[in-house]
C-alpha cells in the first residue's frame, strides 16, 4: 500500500491557502502550459512538475475535496468527509481517519502524448475556451475511474432481514421460519470468479496499455481492461464473473421469550458470502411483533382496556381480568389466561392499576417481569325501568356535587 503524503498542494500552485475557485483555476492553467510535457519533451523534471499541479488541481478544484484536504493536509478518496471534520475537530493525529486501501497510484504515461492543437508558450491560450477545463476533465475521469482492476477478496455485504413475528411467540419463544435470498460462494469458481489459465487482453494486446482521448489529447493510460498487466483470465460461466451466486435459503430461528418488537438480531456469517476466501457478511433479523386485539405491549409491560360498572368503581370490587398467563391446564401456547384484581372504591374512568409482575418476561434479565396496566374503563349502565331510575335520582340527590364546579370557576 503506498504511503500517503502530506503534499503541499497551495504550494504547488503558487495561490494562497485563501485563494478563491478562480484564483486556482487561472494559476493551473498557467503552470499547466509552462509545465505541459509536449513543450518539454523529455524533460522529466517538467513532467513530474506537470503531475505535481495536476493532483494538486484535482483536490483544491474540488470543494469537496479541498475541504478534506484543508482539514487534514492531504486527501484521498478514501476519506469520509464526516470523518475528516471529526479528525480536525479533535486534532489531527488520532485515529479516527483510515486512508483504506491508500492512495492508489493513478498510472499515466506521457510517452504517446499528442497535443496538437496547443501552441506553446500560452500567450495564445484564451481564458475559457483553453485547454484547461478539457485537460481536468481527463484527470478527473482517470482519477476516478482509473486502476480499478485489482479486485482481490472481497468480504461479503451484511443483510437485513424484517421479521414478523406473532404475538404470543415473541411473549413466550418459539421457533419463526423464514426464506433468505443471499450470496454464496460460486461452487465452480469457488469465489476466484475466473476459470482456466489466462490468455492475452483483447483490448491491449499484452501491452497492458491503450490510448485515451481527452479533447486534443492523447494519452498512453493503463489498459481497463486487464489493468496493466496485458493479460485476461476468463470470466466464470457460472456466476458471470462476480464469484458469488444468488441463492434462496431457508432460515430457522429460535426467538428468545420476551423478544422486543425492533429488535435486532444478529446471525454471524450469515450475510453475504466473500470472494475468494474473503469472510462472510452478518445476517440482521429485526422483529416486528405483531398485535394483540386486547394487549398492547409496551416493552416487558402490557397494557389493557378494562370495563368497569359504575357500581364495581364507586363500591369497588374483585374482577377478574384476562393476563398473558396460559390459564391453568391450558394447552402449550393457548391464548390469555385471567386473574383476579381488586377495584379500589372510588375508581375514576381512565384510572390506571398496576398488576406487578404480570407483564412479559424480560429476554435479557433472568427472573424479572414486566408489570401488567389495567386502565378502566366505566361503563354507564343504560336503565330502563322506572325502579332503577328511581333509585338513580334519589342517588343524586344524596350526593348533589358538581363535578364541573372546580373546571368552570377557573374559566
Ligand atoms: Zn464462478
Ligand atoms: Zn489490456
Amino acid at each position: 500500500m503506498a504511503a500517503t503524503q502530506n503534499k503541499d498542494y497551495y504550494g504547488a500552485l503558487g495561490v494562497k491557502k485563501t485563494a478563491t475557485a478562480d484564483e486556482i483555476r487561472k494559476a493551473f492553467r498557467k503552470l499547466a502550459r509552462k509545465h505541459h510535457p509536449d513543450v518539454n519533451p523529455g524533460d522529466k523534471k517538467a513532467e513530474e512538475r506537470f503531475k505535481e499541479i495536476s493532483e494538486a488541481n484535482d483536490v483544491l478544484s474540488d470543494e469537496k475535496k479541498r475541504k478534506i484536504y484543508d482539514q487534514l493536509g492531504f486527501y484521498s478518496d478514501n476519506i469520509d468527509p464526516a470523518a475528516a471534520e471529526a479528525a480536525a475537530r479533535g486534532g489531527y493525529g488520532g485515529g479516527g481517519v483510515r486512508a483504506g486501501r491508500g492512495g492508489q497510484e493513478v498510472p499515466f504515461d506521457f510517452g504517446g502524448f499528442d497535443f496538437s492543437g496547443f501552441q506553446g508558450g500560452g500567450a495564445r491560450a484564451q481564458e475559457g475556451a483553453g485547454f484547461g477545463s478539457s485537460f481536468k476533465d481527463v484527470f478527473s475521469g482517470m482519477f476516478n475511474g482509473g486502476g480499478r482492476q485489482a479486485r482481490g477478496p472481497q468480504p461479503g455485504t451484511d443483510l437485513e432481514y424484517q421479521v414478523q413475528v406473532e404475538f404470543w411467540t415473541a411473549i413466550r419463544g418459539g421457533v419463526t421460519r423464514l426464506e433468505i435470498q443471499r450470496q454464496e460462494q460460486c461452487p465452480t469458481c469457488k469465489g476466484r470468479a475466473v476459470v482456466g489459465g489466462s490468455s492475452t487482453c483483447p483490448e491491449c494486446h499484452g501491452e497492458g496499455q491503450v490510448t485515451q482521448m481527452g479533447g486534443r489529447m492523447k494519452f498512453n493510460i493503463q489498459c481497463p481492461r486487464c489493468g496493466g498487466s496485458g493479460k485476461v483470465q476468463n470470466a466464470c460461466g457460472t456466476c458471470d464473473g462476480a464469484g458469488v451466486v444468488t441463492r434462496r435459503e431457508p432460515l430457522e430461528f429460535r426467538i428468545k421469550a420476551g423478544t422486543r418488537d425492533g429488535q435486532r438480531i444478529r446471525l454471524a456469517g450469515k450475510g453475504n458470502a466473500g470472494t475468494e476466501g474473503a469472510a462472510a457478511g452478518d445476517l440482521y433479523l429485526i422483529i416486528k411483533v405483531g398485535p394483540h386485539k386486547l394487549f398492547q405491549r409496551v416493552g416487558d409491560d402490557i397494557h389493557v382496556k378494562i370495563p368497569v360498572t359504575v357500581m364495581e368503581a364507586a363500591l369497588g370490587a374483585k374482577i377478574e381480568v384476562p393476563t398473558i398467563d396460559m390459564p391453568t391446564g391450558g394447552a402449550d401456547n393457548a391464548g390469555a389466561g385471567h386473574t383476579q384484581l381488586k377495584i379500589p372504591p372510588g375508581t375514576q374512568t381512565g384510572q390506571k392499576l398496576r398488576m406487578r409482575e404480570k407483564g412479559v418476561p424480560s429476554a435479557t434479565r433472568d427472573g424479572v417481569r414486566g408489570d401488567q396496566i389495567v386502565e378502566v374503563q366505566i361503563v354507564v349502565p343504560k336503565v330502563q325501568d322506572e325502579r332503577s331510575k328511581e333509585i338513580l335520582r334519589e342517588l343524586q340527590k344524596l350526593n348533589p356535587e358538581d363535578p364541573r364546579r372546580e373546571m368552570l370557576s377557573e374559566v
